[in-house]
């Protein structure tokens, strides 16, 4: 299945969890939606993350914001 992911949770280079090496793993979309990310996927850095009652976003300085709304669409 192919991802439709932003880089900075869907490049599978870097955990975003733990921003260790990943080899092309990708979290899922409902995994996303229970826990938000705390490393860009693409890059490792640590992503600036801002929860709300109904989601959060993250941010890469590099590679941008991901919204969960935006995860929400593609499951
Ligand atoms: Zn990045």
């Amino acid at each position: 299945m192919a991802t439709q992911l932003p880089d900075p949770v869907g490049a599978g280079v870097y955990d975003v969890y733990t921003g260790a090496p990943r080899g092309g793993e990708v979290p899922a979309a409902a995994a996303l939606g229970l826990e938000p990310p705390r490393f860009c996927a693409r890059c490792a850095r640590r992503m600036v993350v801002q929860v709300r009652p109904d989601g959060w976003w993250a941010q890469c300085s590099r590679h941008g914001r991901v919204d969960s709304t935006d995860l929400e669409d593609r499951r």
